[in-house]
This record gives structure tokens, sequence and C-alpha cells, in this order.
């Protein structure tokens, strides 16, 4: 049995004008808003139940949420196609006592195919570009967005290109070859990649995946909202929950933003979680803005280890900024220091994660400092991409290891002086 594609139209977040779902549409071409994808919630209220929403036999992976999704099945099975996102939650048990937090939990990304929180949005992208009969997928990247795309693409059989910028981390590129892609280093920013891919797929009617451009890469991200409420918030609707969430583009933030407000709308989640949206302080767009009461962001100069969320101009800062505003949540700054302390810490629990992940734990201990939220309230950090994904970043939070002959007292002698420390 397959499962009908749920009607839907478009809605620009900017100006709020609505055009036809009839086919893909980037951006809003009265203001170049980022697009909404709308559902018929009038209709999906009376098809699906949330006491039995997505039912027992539900697949482990977010194609388990096909009937709010607005693409086709894309088959794939047997496939990594099939295993992105049912991600696990931890609750850390040794940490939670640390902190005094007795209701936090991590939500891991990292098993997902290519390791990283990106490939929810790449299936997603990948299902509606085959369904639009659309032969290569371009995307600009930082790396992860890239990945995710070069391996999905390759487990479904579709073709790839990657613009990524020349200083991306070496297992990020490693991945990008990999899996056969076609990839082209760019001498410049992300933000030049970003602007050279739009003009590529415009100019050889390529589909473009691009983060904060193209409205189906929220419609992934919004998977891991849906299974957060599976998972946690079903069951503790009248809580008061946090989450924290990494931003650079501010497409993660915005997808988890939509998949609550589509639970919201079909009047399965009385209340919306508070969205606290992380920066590092030297890429922080979108946190200024909040700050400032700004609704429009004003691009800065990236300078900061992570590397997923180091972006002079989010692309999807706007909507960034209405997911946080609209639930109550805030925006946090951290620091390059802070997100390595971050890194070590969370190891330190079994949990090894890149840069731009440990920011969104990094943040959460910011707001616990600042008394944000009572130690009763649920907490979720958003743990977006493996740490394997960087092992330079890594190396720079930790002490280097003692190097020493084979030899009982040289061991003995590092050990004692490493015991002394
Ligand atoms: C892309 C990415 C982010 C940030 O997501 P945005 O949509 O750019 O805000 C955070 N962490 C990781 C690991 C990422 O790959
Ligand atoms: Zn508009």
């Amino acid at each position: 049995m397959t499962t009908p594609i749920p009607t839907y139209h478009y809605r620009c977040s900017r100006c709020g004008r609505e055009y036809p779902g009839d086919r893909l549409r980037y951006t809003c071409p009265h203001d170049g808003g980022n697009l909404d994808i709308i559902l018929d919630y009038d209709a999906l209220r009376r098809e699906l139940s949330p006491s039995t929403f997505p039912g027992p036999g539900a697949e482990p992976s977010l194609w388990r949420y096909q009937a709010l999704l607005p693409v086709p099945d894309p088959g794939g099975h047997g496939t990594p196609l099939r295993r992105v996102g049912w991600t696990p939650i931890y609750a850390l048990p040794r940490l939670r006592a640390r902190l005094g937090l007795p209701h936090l939990w991590f939500k891991d990304e990292s098993p997902n195919p290519t390791a990283s929180f990106k490939d929810r949005a790449s299936a997603i992208v990948l299902a509606h570009a085959r369904q639009q009969g659309a032969d290569v997928v371009i995307t600009a990247s930082t790396g992860n967005a890239g990945a995710a795309l070069a391996g999905l693409a390759a487990a479904s059989g579709q073709r790839a290109v990657i613009l990524a910028p020349a200083t991306a981390p070496r297992a990020k590129i490693a991945q990008l070859l990999i899996y056969g892609a076609r990839v082209v280093l760019i001498e410049g920013t992300y933000d030049d990649a970003f602007d050279l891919s739009v003009q590529a797929a415009q100019a050889l009617g390529w589909y473009c995946r691009n983060t904060g451009y193209n409205p189906f890469t929220a419609e992934g991200k919004k998977t891991a909202a849906f299974e957060m409420w599976e998972q946690l918030l079903r069951d503790a609707p009248d809580a008061r929950w946090h989450i924290f969430i990494p931003v650079g583009d501010g497409n993660i933030i915005s997808g988890i933003y939509k998949g609550f407000w589509d639970l919201h709308q079909l009047g399965w989640l009385p209340q919306m979680p508070r969205l606290h949206g992380v920066q590092a302080e030297g890429s922080a767009a979108v946190a200024r803005a909040f700050f400032a009461g700004a609704d429009r962001i004003t691009p800065v100069q990236a300078q900061t280890l992570a590397d997923s969320i180091s972006v002079n101009l989010p692309r999807d800062g706007e909507r960034a900024l209405r997911a946080v505003r609209a639930t109550g949540g805030r925006y946090w700054v951290v620091s390059d220091d802070a997100i390595l302390a971050a890194m070590r810490e969370l190891g330190h629990h079994g949990v090894f994660v890149e840069p731009a992940a440990a920011a969104a734990y990094a943040g959460l201990r910011a707001a616990q400092a600042e008394a944000a939220f009572e130690p009763t309230d649920r907490v979720i950090v958003l743990l977006t991409g493996s740490g394997l994904k960087d092992v330079a970043a890594a190396m720079q939070a930790v002490p280097p290891a003692p190097q020493i002959p084979p030899d009982l007292d040289a061991l003995q002698r590092v050990l004692a002086a490493a015991h002394d420390a």
C-alpha cells in the first residue's frame, strides 16, 4: 500500500503570498523570501490520529512520517536511503547528575548514513528531484550537506554536483569524493559557492538543493521534530520544553520549527517547545539580529572553527528568527573555546561530535549559567554531526598523548606524571 502525497502549497515567509504546489519553486518571486510548504491540515486531521501515528509497524527511519511528507516514497529499499533519521535519544545519566538537570536529553544525529543531520534534508530533496524528473542535483555546502547529497544520491543512483569551499575539513571532502559525486572546490567562502551554485543551476537547468533556497530541505529537517515528539514530548505535553539547536544558515532550526508547527496545526501538540538557537561568536549574524530586534539579517565576516555554522549571510536567517521568537526561546552566542570544551566534555560521556554540534551543548551550558530555565524543565540538545567529520578540531580540544619507547619504566613514568597532573 502506498501512502498518498499530502496536498500542499507554498507560502512566502516574508510577505505571506501563496503559490500553488504544482512544481518546484525556490523563493518568492515578489520579494525573494523563503517559501514554507503548507500542507492540507484539515484533510490530514481527518485521516490521521495522534494516538496511533505513525503506527506500531512504522519503519525505523524518517520514512515512518511519509503521510506528512510532500514527496512520494522514493523506494531505495536495501540502501542507506532507508536508514536516514529515527536517531537515538540519550539521557547520559552521569552528565545529568553532574549538571543537576534530571530531564536532559541528547538527540544524536551521527548514526545517519553520512554522519550528520543533513541526511534528512538530502533524502527528501532527492525524492522530490526524482519526482520532478531532474537528472542532476547541485548544491553548495560547507561539507555536510554535500556529503549527505553525494552519499544518498550514490545510494539511489542519482547524480550530484557539489560546490564546497576549498577550506572544508578533509574528512568531509573525502566523503564527497568517495561517494563519487562531481566535486568542485571553490577558492572562496561558502557564500561564494552558494551564489555560484544558484547561477549554475539556472544556466544548466539543474535541480538546486541549496539550504535556505530549496523549500524541501526544511521538510526533511522537520522530521527530527516529529521524532522528538514521538520519543519524548507526546508523553509530557504539559511540561515546559527547551530545545538547543546550532545555527549557521538557520535551516535546521527553521525545519524543526516547521515540524512542531505541523503538529500544532494538526492539533496534536498543544504548545510548541521553546527553540534556542546557538551560534558561534565569530559567526553570529542571526543572534545579532535577534538582540537588535531586527527582522532582516546583516551579514558578518564569519570566523569560527565550527565550519558547519560558519556563514557570512545566513540563507534562512529570517525564518531562524521566527522559530525562536514565535516559541519564546532565545539566541545564545558561544566562543570557540567553549565549543572545544563542550566537545571534550561530551566525549567524556561517550559522545563524539563535531564543533558545530558541540556548540549546541555549549549553548545549554551558557543558558544554565544564566538560569534561563528551571531544573525541572525538559531540555533536549540536538547533536547534529559526528566528531569524525573534523578530526583536526578534535585534536585542538584535547592535550596530545605522550609518546614513549616500548619500555615499562617509561610507561610507569608517564602514568605517574599524568596521575600527578
Ligand atoms: C549544517 C549544520 C549545522 C547548521 O545548520 P543550519 O541549517 O546551517 O543552521 C549545524 N551542525 C551541523 C553538523 C551541520 O552540518
Ligand atoms: Zn514574498
